[in-house]
């Protein structure tokens, strides 16, 4: 592709941050599907990262009877300026935290289930084994189920993250986030080159690995180029491109929204590069049809199970 071209919309239309442009506008919550995991996750005591993270998306994805379970708690111990989920000191380990997932999965019906945490830089081992934990509690009662990990950088600690690779997760997800430059600013605790290597080593053990930038953040469109580059040369198998949303006026603003068009230019580049999946879009996020993307590596198909969860 001719990269010379300038791709980068700078229509002032999307330069006033002030108000959502149409495209951002997501389904509100509603319906017996979304009504159904919502007792769910509540019942079995877990926590979603669609709830805590105010995800645009969790009416879509909760009325379809699939939710992202965020173990090891809802307080993480870093700060990212794009995330709104709480900081601070956070509990004691819950030791039947597996097993309730695992349930709350059985329950799901889900042929895919994606599972993250906050960051537990507290913990010797960052959180490693109740991760490793999570996974088995989940394959032990979901035999059939694909486990799509997305998980902190466990500080580039190769022993942690082999930890949660022995239960061998069938996707292995760490965000990047953001372009190299804006890493200091706006994930304060974590830096470029240590997520890659994160990635880098999923995939030197032979993992499908997965990775995820916002746009919107103030990137340059060479920037842009030069992650999509080196996410390829990591040999990443899946990425997803979203638009940031600013959760809360303390947060980092939103630089410019980025048109539906522009996310179909980088999902074309992304796939010249030779990245498996490109999930590119306004409303992308990390686990955004998480099934559907990976049914190319996992064969598993999705399983609307919202209609039989209400039932
Ligand atoms: S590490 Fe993850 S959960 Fe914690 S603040 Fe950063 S993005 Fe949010």
């Amino acid at each position: 592709m001719d990269s010379t071209i300038n791709v980068l919309t700078r229509d002032p239309a999307h330069a006033d941050t002030s108000r959502k442009p149409s495209w951002l506008r997501a389904k509100l919550p509603s319906g017996s599907g979304y009504n159904a995991v919502r007792k769910l996750v509540d019942g079995h005591h877990l926590h979603s990262v669609c709830q805590s993270a105010q995800c645009p998306n969790l009416g879509e994805c909760w009325s379809r009877g699939t939710a992202t379970v965020m173990i090891l708690g809802n307080v993480c111990t870093r700060s990212c300026n794009f995330c709104a989920i709480a900081t601070g000191r956070p509990s004691e380990i819950d030791l039947g935290e597996p097993a309730r997932v695992a349930e709350a999965v059985a329950k799901m019906g889900l042929r895919h289930c994606v599972i993250t945490s906050v960051a537990r830089d507290e913990l010797l081992d960052g959180g490693a084994s109740v991760w490793a934990a999570t996974i088995r509690a989940i394959r032990y009662r979901n035999p059939n189920t694909a486990i799509e990990v997305l998980v902190p950088d466990f500080k580039g600690n190769t022993e942690h993250i082999d930890t949660v690779l022995d239960a061998k997760p069938d996707i292995f997800n760490h965000n990047l986030e953001t372009v190299e430059r804006l890493q200091k600013p706006v994930r304060v605790q974590a830096r470029y080159e240590r997520s890659r290597s994160v990635v880098r080593h999923a995939k030197s053990r032979g993992f499908t690995t997965k990775t995820g930038i916002m746009l919107g953040l103030g990137e340059e469109q060479e920037e842009i180029e030069q992650t999509l580059r080196d996410i390829a040369s990591d040999g990443t198998d899946i990425v997803t491109i979203g638009q940031y949303l600013q959760p809360t006026p303390q947060h980092w603003p939103v630089k410019r929204w980025v048109p539906p068009e522009e996310f179909l230019y980088w999902k074309k580049f992304g796939l010249s590069l030779g990245i498996g999946v490109v999930e590119s879009g306004p409303l992308v996020r990390s686990s955004y049809h998480a099934d559907e993307q990976s049914e190319k590596y996992t064969g598993a198909e999705h399983l609307n199970i919202a209609n039989s969860l209400a039932g």
